[in-house]
């Protein structure tokens, strides 16, 4: 069976992640105190419901324990932002996803039980100032504080050449995991393939080391 995902708070990022689960085929229940934002919310979701998140009651009849994830998508009242996750590990939601307008707020957020916050500002300015110092890197996963997985565009000095001339591991201490070209992926690829103009490679390493691939053009 289907998560069950509740989504509270129906602004921007609320609804984007409501209408990307609802479209991967999920269950998803749109909370709002807003009664405009529900009802505009109707396309997005699978049901919608106006609620205040701060009113246990409220949250009790809904059926909120019910729910496998509950996202606390409210940003600007931090005070019920923090009272909803308060309230929603009370009443037993296993997972509990909060959004966080500042250091301050997450580890408040995170001293009520909120299992996972995030920081939707800062982190798309991080990606955005990272694309800018390196806009060969199209996209990137922090593993640790030092290591990550990148999607870095091929140098032109480096097509027709296989895996194992360009020899990354060695040159740069830098692992290939995939080959990526257009929507295609071919994972774990033979040393033996050869690179293609256009083709993304999907590498892994340390830090300092993909940063000195992706700025070598
Ligand atoms: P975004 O930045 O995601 O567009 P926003 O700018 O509309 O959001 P926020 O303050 O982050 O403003 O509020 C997001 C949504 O949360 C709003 O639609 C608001 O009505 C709703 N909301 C605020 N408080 C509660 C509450 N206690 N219970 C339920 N929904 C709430």
């Amino acid at each position: 069976m289907a998560d069950q995902y509740a989504v509270i708070g129906l602004g921007r990022f609320g609804l984007s992640i409501a209408n990307k689960l609802f479209e991967s085929g999920q269950e998803v229940l749109g909370i709002d105190v807003n009664e405009e934002r529900v009802e505009d919310s109707h396309r997005y979701v699978t049901h919608a419901v106006i609620a205040d998140s701060t009113d246990s009651e409220a949250l009790k009849s809904i059926g909120i324990r019910n729910f496998d994830n509950v996202i606390v998508a409210i940003g600007n009242d931090i005070q019920a932002s923090i009272l909803s996750v308060l309230l929603l590990k009370e009443l037993g939601v296993k997972k509990v996803i909060a959004k966080a307008l500042n250091k301050l707020h997450g580890q408040v957020l995170k001293k009520v039980g909120a299992d996972w916050v995030v920081f939707p500002e800062r982190d798309m300015g991080i990606r955005v100032a990272h694309h800018l110092l390196s806009p060969n890197v199209l996209n990137f996963i922090e593993i640790s504080k030092d290591y990550s997985v990148e999607e870095v565009k091929i140098p032109d000095r480096m097509v027709e050449k296989t895996l194992r001339e360009i020899d990354l591991r060695a040159e740069y201490n830098i692992s290939v995991i995939a080959i990526r070209h257009d929507n295609e992926i071919n994972i774990s690829p033979s040393p033996d393939k050869k690179i293609s103009y256009g083709d993304v490679l999907v590498v892994i390493g340390e830090n300092r080391d993909l940063e000195r691939f992706a700025n070598l053009q």
